[in-house]
Parts: C-alpha cells; sequence; structure tokens
C-alpha cells in the first residue's frame, strides 16, 4: 500500500512490455528461466497480500458504514487494492509467457548439439584454440597460460591425446575446457564456438 500512503497513482505500475518480442529473449537467453520463477513468486507472494487486504477492508466496510468519511477512505483503498490486483495479474501472466518461452530456448540449445560435435570439439587442435603463441618442444608444446600471470610458459599441449595441463596453476582439460574457462562460456556455447 506504499503509492497509496506517498500518493502515487496506478499509473506507477506500468503494464507488461509485449512478450512476442523474440529478441527479448535472446538477449535474456542465460538465466532467464531463473528469473521468471523468481518474479512470479514475488508476485504470487504480492497477490496473496493484496487478497488479504481486501478481505480486510470489505469487513471493514461492512462493520463502519456508518462513519461515512472512513467509509469513503476504505472503499477508494479496496478499489485501488482490487486496481493493483488485476496489474499483478497481468505482470504474473507475462513471467509465465516468458518462463514457457525461455525454458523452450533452453530445450532447443541443449539439445542442438550432438555426441559427435562434442567428439568433434575435443579434438579440435589447441593450436587452432589457444590464446597466445604455442612453442613446439617435442611431442608437447608450452605457452604463456590464459588463467594465471606467468612470464616463463608453463600452460603445457600434450599434442599425443589433445589436452593440456598448466603445471603453474594447475588447470587441466581438453579445447572445449579451455574455451568454457577462457571465454566464461556453458559446455553447449563452448562446443558450438569449435565447430
Ligand atoms: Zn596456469
Amino acid at each position: 500500500m506504499d503509492y497509496i500512503i506517498k500518493g502515487k497513482s496506478l499509473t506507477y505500475f506500468k503494464s507488461p512490455p509485449s512478450t512476442s518480442n523474440s529478441e527479448l529473449i535472446d538477449t535474456f537467453q542465460d538465466g532467464l528461466g531463473d528469473i521468471c520463477r523468481q518474479k512470479i513468486l514475488e508476485l504470487k507472494t504480492r497477490y496473496d497480500t493484496l487478497n488479504k487486504l481486501s478481505n480486510f477492508h470489505q469487513e471493514f466496510i461492512d462493520l463502519q458504514d456508518d462513519e461515512q468519511d472512513k467509509y469513503y477512505l476504505e472503499v477508494r483503498k479496496a478499489t485501488m487494492v482490487d486496481a493493483e490486483k488485476s496489474v499483478v495479474i497481468f505482470w504474473i501472466r507475462y513471467w509465465t509467457t516468458l518462463l514457457r518461452k525461455a525454458e523452450k530456448t533452453y530445450e532447443i540449445s541443449s539439445n542442438s548439439i550432438t555426441d559427435r560435435d562434442i567428439e568433434e570439439a575435443s579434438q579440435k587442435p589447441f593450436l587452432d584454440v589457444f590464446d597466445g603463441e604455442l612453442i613446439p618442444r617435442g611431442n608437447r608444446m608450452v605457452g604463456l597460460c590464459s588463467f594465471h600471470e606467468e612470464r616463463t610458459p608453463s600452460f603445457t599441449v600434450f599434442v599425443d591425446n589433445n589436452h593440456a595441463k598448466c603445471f603453474g596453476c594447475d588447470w587441466t582439460g581438453d579445447p572445449i575446457d579451455y574455451i568454457q574457462k577462457h571465454y566464461d562460456l556453458s559446455f553447449v556455447d563452448a562446443v558450438r564456438q569449435l565447430l
């Protein structure tokens, strides 16, 4: 009821934007589902609070209808509670629609890579993947580690199995692990980047 105390009108609550805009989904793709769930939870809590308030006002109106001023004030409050309830319902619908879209997007993105893609991505030569210079040393290559500060190279690529280990910070992994950590990507996005 803060807006009543501060004298704010209901225009303070803006209507939700259109959910047909697919750019919105792309912008928030990562973590959108979690945001939606959080928002729905908050709105449902608010809705429950408003429900309690409108019940209270109804009782008050029934009991105090001989006191004109108080009566009209309570009617006004009850009207505003009802108006806010309908706005809250709008927003719940909005976030629910987004949640459905976000989950669908997530399903599509996780299904869009195959075991073969993963195999292919993991076999991409470190020479093409490593962000920096790799110097051949026998059947190994060494370079300055991407994950810690150093002046002498301890990032070592084992060419035979296309795995790497840093003897400075102990990082180990294949090209997918490297891309994931270096560019802070999800597993799926790292695989896609390597294909
Ligand atoms: Zn390192």
